[in-house]
């Protein structure tokens, strides 16, 4: 495993957001939230994992003995976080309640939990603090997760080149007579060969396929005139994820097909070309939306124009209309417009985007001209 771009200071950064909100605690399971807190990738199990982060105090961690040794390989020690583990037949939840008492008071007002926290794990803290209001961490956090450091940046730049790869690679594949499946299967290997630690998903949709944007891939075999939308993402082994889709065509395009992904990729071309700080993340949807539109395609785009990514593949901000939240140095989200013809075709083009002191760079740069392959 990479080590995380943690950097020093997020913590605190947490902490204070806390205080600045009238929250006395955070209270994390294990996810992204805590990753990218601690630097620590805490499975998610049956047994608790749960960090303590008092607005004002030290932070501890409650888990298993059994995973200390992972935690401290990940340093949470230097990180300053308190290890304390519980054995096989201890009860963790009164643990953490323990805990949480003696940094803010056996009654505190206000607790804020991670947004995925599993509902069994929510209910006994509940319980051990009847009283508290309980509200979502994801408030607190997302405003430091979705400006991302120089590093992460870098980090997001490495996994959109090994994904680029990928589609690259697959510009030389035979395509014609073999199943969605199949060749989701070889992509599931080149995502691995690629650098990536993990494969997140993948996605084959061939003919009518295409047309359904979160088809997975199936027993369906690909014939020759039929477009292929290909969506792939994975983690890298920093956590840092990729998410990019090509739209690539067997053999010749039909006339029909060729001049709505011209539409698509014009439209693409200038929803990125819209990204700058002082932009509200509605705007670049209304762009990508408006072109789509003027061509006669609106109601075949049937999805928000993008989404953030970072440790998690979907995260804030997002590219959706009303979304006023304005763009800013360092967020990082997909550009992805998309035009869906029912029981026939689809496509779809993403690149992942980072926005710059002064404008865009697509940290996605294989080509995105309509990809003929074998048929
Ligand atoms: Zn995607
Ligand atoms: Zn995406």
């Amino acid at each position: 495993v990479q080590e995380s771009p943690v950097g020093a200071g997020r913590l605190t950064r947490a902490a204070d957001a806390a205080a600045a909100a009238g929250v006395d605690a955070l209270l994390l399971s294990p996810g992204a939230d805590l990753r990218y807190l601690t630097g620590y990738a805490a499975p998610a199990l049956e047994r608790l994992t749960c960090l303590v982060l008092p607005a004002a105090g030290a932070p501890l961690l409650v888990l298993p003995r059994l995973e200390r040794p992972a935690a401290e390989a990940a340093g949470l020690a230097e990180a300053g976080v308190r290890l304390v583990d519980w054995a096989e037949t201890a009860d963790p939840y009164q643990l953490v309640a323990d805990h949480l008492g003696a940094a803010v008071g056996n009654r505190p007002r206000r607790i804020a939990v991670g947004n995925r926290m599993w509902a069994e794990q929510l209910l006994r803290l509940r319980q051990l603090a009847p009283t508290a209001e309980l509200v979502l961490a994801g408030e607190l956090l997302a405003p430091l997760r979705m400006r991302k450091s120089p590093d992460e940046v870098a980090a997001l730049r490495r996994a959109a080149r090994a994904i680029d790869d990928v589609h690259r690679s697959l510009r030389g594949w035979r395509w014609a007579g073999r199943t969605e499946e199949q060749v989701a299967r070889d992509i599931r290997e080149a995502i691995l060969d690629s650098g990536h630690a993990t494969v997140n998903f993948v996605i084959v949709g061939s003919g009518p396929n295409a047309a359904s944007p979160h088809h997975s891939s199936s027993d369906r075999v690909i014939r020759p005139g039929e477009s292929v939308v290909v969506d792939i993402g994975g983690a890298m082994g920093d956590g840092y994820c990729s998410d990019s889709t090509r739209t690539y065509v067997v053999g010749q395009p039909g006339d029909e097909f060729a001049a709505s992904y011209a539409v698509l990729l014009e439209a693409q071309r200038s929803a990125c070309a819209a990204v700058r700080p002082g932009v509200a993340a509605g705007a670049v949807d209304r762009v990508a939306r408006e072109h789509i539109t003027e061509a006669g395609y609106g109601p075949m785009f049937i999805h928000r124009t993008g989404h953030g990514i970072g440790l998690e593949e979907h995260e804030p901000p997002w590219i959706v209309a009303g979304n006023d939240q304005l763009l800013e140095p360092g967020m990082c989200f997909s550009v992805e417009p998309g035009i869906y013809v029912p029981g026939r075709f689809g496509a779809r083009i993403e690149d992942i985007v980072a926005v710059t002191d002064d404008g865009v760079e697509r940290l996605n740069i294989v080509d995105r001209d309509l990809a003929v392959v074998d048929g």
